[in-house]
């Protein structure tokens, strides 16, 4: 991307002239035309009603699982929309018929959410869980965790990107070792899809969930699963509704065979079409060159980071995403992100009980997190970098 380009992409994006925003792991600063097209919607609706809107608009609202299933290689049928990510994931996971002995595999990085629900599905089921371990870099050992698979395995939970650190987990090579042994492979997309290219293909997963508003800028509110055609069938949802199911006989009724067994009915289809304009934004700035432009910023942050004295970064993996983790000696990070608040700069906290799995035998309590994106620029990053230096160097002196 040019310095044209991110001009450009910065007057699209209202909120970039009051804050520095590195906090697009929490959630990505909306454009223009996504708050343009929510807005829209809600004004149609106010005017005409909400299911007269619906029924006008059905077309760009169909279009939307168009857009999504572009974005990941998947085809519509494979698509479900859901209110977030956690609820993506939760449909996917919780149709999965764990019976005693069965074993759950996942790794480290598994966002708190997932691991929650994974424990309580062990105790609920009489499931084993397995956690395999990391390789060198501080990212899941593929051959670790192929070691772990025997025939009690029936899934594999892993987060791609997880939310308190900085790796890029190698997705694709636990695809290969969920293919081979033929095991359900369930993959928390959260912080990758609208950062990285994905193509579920590639991947290999059978389930993928993210979110909306994070590095896809999207609506808070929003979210999708994406489940492989072969397997939506053996899936029974958690729950169902006239949506995910008909009720087709006065005893009987017969669950979607698509995804759609995987959505609830009612919807905010603002969001939805707010959701969908944000996926067709990055297609059309493409992923390759927002991966790149996030890499190039990430690694200008670390490099400036990692220069300061009383500051540590944290990321761990052989590939980094746009998530920087970092601490300064001394200072608790809720002060400190606090004190980057008042400076307009937007950061966030990754408190130990976001992640244990990672941070607990790291010894790590809580780390700011400041994450990137394309339309951030040089200088922010600059001046971020000097900010936490001036800090560090007044908290030594204290
Ligand atoms: C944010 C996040 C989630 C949860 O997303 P919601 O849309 O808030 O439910 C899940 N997994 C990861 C890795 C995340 O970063």
């Amino acid at each position: 991307m040019t310095e044209l380009d991110i001009e450009k992409l910065r007057r699209a994006t209202p909120g970039c002239v009051n804050v520095t925003h590195f906090n697009n792991a929490g959630a990505g600063l909306m454009s223009q035309n996504v708050v343009d097209t929510v807005t829209g919607y809600l004004k149609l609706e106010s005017m005409i009603g909400g299911y007269e809107a619906h029924a006008r608009e059905k077309q760009r609202i169909d279009a939307v699982y168009d857009s999504i299933a572009r974005l990941i290689g998947a085809s519509r049928e494979e698509i479900a929309l859901c209110e977030n990510a956690t609820r993506a994931w939760d449909m996917a996971f919780y149709a999965v018929d764990l019976q005693p002995g069965d074993v759950i595999l996942t790794a480290n990085a598994e966002y708190v959410s997932n691991y929650i629900a994974i424990m309580q599905a062990a105790r609920k089921s009489g499931a084993e869980i397995r956690v395999a371990p990391d390789d060198e870099h501080g990212q899941v050992s593929v051959s670790g965790l192929a070691e772990m698979i025997d025939e009690r395995v029936k899934l594999i939970a892993l987060t791609h990107v997880p939310t308190s650190g900085g790796l890029i987990n190698p997705a694709a090579e636990v695809g290969k070792i969920a293919r081979n042994a033929n095991v359900l492979y369930l993959l928390d997309a959260c912080q990758s899809v609208g950062q990285l290219p994905i193509d579920i293909n590639d991947l290999g997963c059978d389930m993928l969930s993210t979110t909306g508003r994070k590095y896809l800028r999207g609506p808070r509110g929003t979210g999708f699963l994406y489940v492989r055609k072969s397997v939506i069938e053996r899936l029974e949802p958690p729950f169902l509704d006239l949506q995910a199911a008909t009720w087709t006989k006065m005893n009987d009724y017969e669950i979607q065979p698509d995804a759609r067994r995987f959505e609830s009915w009612e919807k905010s289809y603002a969001s939805v079409l707010g959701l969908g304009t944000a996926v067709d934004y990055a297609l059309d700035i493409g992923l390759d060159n927002i991966r790149e432009r996030v890499n190039q910023l990430a690694k200008q942050l670390r490099d400036g980071l990692a220069g300061i004295s009383g500051v540590q970064v944290h990321d761990q993996g052989l590939h980094k995403s746009g998530i920087v983790t970092l601490t300064v000696d001394g200072l608790d990070p809720y002060q400190l992100h606090e004190i980057l608040q008042e400076r307009g700069i937007n950061t966030s906290v990754s408190p130990i009980d976001y992640a244990r799995l990672d941070l607990e035998p790291r010894n790590l309590d809580a780390l700011l997190r400041a994450s990137v994106h394309y339309y951030n620029t040089e200088r922010e990053v600059d001046r971020f970098c000097g900010v936490i230096e001036m800090i560090a160097e007044d908290h030594a002196n204290k």
